[in-house]
């Protein structure tokens, strides 16, 4: 192949985590995700053709949650096409990923289809498609990573829906602009389902491979029509850590989503897929351990976007 292996950049990095002198702390608004080990860390490396190499804890499951919102998006994007953007926006918020404020003064439409507003919309729009969006997600994951056994974590569920509280007010406050379809229960019991979907960074760089091969799936079949993958890639870029996507961009260089579970996935176009978890988060909901771990990956291999 003449292209180097990604096994010596990554544990590298590994071996650089353990010297990130605070590594931030696990997501508190439900046990399960307080109870993780912020020294946990993993990172994978996923090539277009699906060779994939792994440092630490790579092939441990952790709670995939707003990483989800990547794949909802993609798999309502290349059923509704250009439609769903009269639904949601595409402009980074500038506020947290629960955040309320700008729905009123933009009639129910979220800025981005990353932060909650707007995730809780892609699934209301996926769900009226499918009758399952939660069940379409778990399908596709499966299937892009070639493991049967993922899954989702019903403790984890049923905790988010017990805490669910924002995302509430959020889907309520959407429906009375017209913009949820579905009853409001029915949207919250799948987005919540979503977001305790549990995988691990082996599966999510291979799951996460269609963005770098211009939206062509494992299989070779095609989910997006390529514009539609660079739409998701640009939209991951600019608001993929909500209120931290300029520092991200700026450090990392490339299409990233993080999640509160601690986990990133990121996209290097036509080359190769990442995803890094390590619990402890910053302010911002971002894992601070994976943020550094993906700005030194593309500052020692000099794969970014820019
Ligand atoms: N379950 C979380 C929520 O909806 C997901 C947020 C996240 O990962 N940023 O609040």
């Amino acid at each position: 192949m003449g292209t180097p292996t990604f096994q010596p950049v990554l544990e590298r990095i590994a071996e650089e985590s353990e010297r990130i002198p605070g590594r931030g702390r696990p997501a508190s608004y439900i046990p399960a995700l307080a109870a993780r080990d912020p020294r946990s860390f993993g990172m994978a490396v996923a090539e277009l053709d699906g060779t994939v190499y792994g440092v630490g804890d790579w092939r441990e499951p952790f709670s995939t949650q707003s990483i989800t919102k990547v794949f909802t998006l993609a798999l309502d994007l290349a059923r509704e096409g250009d439609a769903l953007w009269e639904h949601v926006g595409r402009e980074p918020s500038g506020n947290p990923f629960n955040s309320l404020v700008q729905l009123e003064y933009e009639g129910g439409i979220p800025r981005n289809p990353f932060i909650n507003a707007g995730a809780l919309v892609v699934t209301d729009r996926l769900h009226t498609r499918t009758g399952d969006a939660a069940g379409e997600l778990l399908a596709f994951l499966r299937s892009e990573s070639g493991n049967p056994d993922l899954d989702f974590d019903p403790q984890i569920a049923a905790s988010e829906s017990a805490h669910g509280n924002r995302n509430a007010a959020l889907a309520h406050f959407m429906a009375s602009y017209g913009n949820i379809d579905n009853p409001v229960p029915a949207l919250l019991d799948q987005y919540f389902r979503q977001c305790s979907l549990t995988a691990s960074c082996a599966d999510l760089a291979l799951a996460a491979g269609f963005l770098a091969r211009h939206g062509v799936r494992a299989d070779g079949t095609r989910l997006l029509t390529r514009s539609q993958a660079k739409q998701v890639n640009a939209v991951m870029l600019t608001c993929g850590t909500y209120d931290a996507a300029g520092e991200f961009a700026y450090r990392v260089g490339l299409p990233g989503k993080s999640g509160v579970g601690g986990g990133i996935i990121a996209v290097v176009p036509g080359r190769c897929t990442l995803c890094v978890w390590s619990p402890g988060l910053d302010e911002r909901g971002n894992s601070v351990a994976g943020v550094a771990a993906l700005d030194r990956f593309t500052t020692l291999t000099g794969l970014s976007v820019f």
